[in-house]
């Protein structure tokens, strides 16, 4: 199996903010006043992982949502309510897991009263990088996740489908173990509840592969 290796990437400005002493408290604060691209005029806030330190396993996911953009904390939203529950089914203990994302501020679009969330482009991805690469350099973390297309073509390369590579262990230079899963918001927009407990049950299966290797 090849070794998959993450897309090659110009030189982002926020490398030149990523602090010498590298601690996550450290990288957080950093961040705060990142703007090395232009989301930060979008978002409330730099959204940054949260986790232990020594965490086994790190998500990642694409952005985050409205309700992340206001607290200041990922995988909060209605998304992360289900994959908290996901988690939990599976067996994997969430204090052994750090999650984050391949870009910290939230892109949305105006809809009436609502922000919608609106994909980030590669330029935005690229800029945002330094922060996820300090991050999964820092907790070195035995299993990587990607959670949807977005995080798992930025981690594993433009030509990984998440649709046909899904819960399979990948060869990686990030870590020990990778693997690709949907992201839990595309479970949440299934068109019928039917749909939408087969989508969680086999998103279950997949975390349930991993709880086999950090068991
Ligand atoms: S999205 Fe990332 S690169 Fe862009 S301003 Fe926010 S933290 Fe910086």
């Amino acid at each position: 199996m090849p070794t998959r290796k993450s897309p090659k990437l110009s030189k982002s400005p926020a490398e030149d903010l990523i602090p010498e002493r590298r601690t996550l408290s450290a990288l957080k604060t950093a961040a705060a006043d990142c703007r090395a691209c232009d989301l930060w005029k979008r978002g409330t806030q730099t959204v940054f992982g949260e986790g232990r330190r020594r965490s086994t396993v790190m998500f990642v996911g694409e952005q985050p949502g409205n309700e992340e953009d206001l607290t200041g904390k990922p995988f909060v939203g209605p998304a992360g309510r289900l994959f908290d529950d996901a988690l939990e089914e599976a067996g994997i203990d969430r204090t052994q897991t750090y999650v984050t994302n391949v870009v910290k501020h939230f892109k949305w679009e105006a809809r009436g009263k609502r922000r919608i969330h609106k994909k980030p482009n590669a330029q935005e991805i690229a800029a945002c990088r330094p922060w996820l690469q300090a991050e999964i350099d820092l907790i070195k973390p035995k299993v990587i996740v990607a959670l949807g297309a977005t995080a798992a073509q930025s981690l594993f390369g433009p030509q990984f489908r998440v649709t046909k590579q899904r819960g399979q262990f990948l060869e990686s230079t990030l870590a020990p173990y990778a693997m690709a899963t949907v992201h839990p918001s595309s479970i949440l927009r299934a068109p019928d509840d039917e749909t939408r407990r087969l989508e969680h049950r086999r998103f279950v299966d997949d975390l349930k592969k991993l709880a086999s290797v950090i068991t």
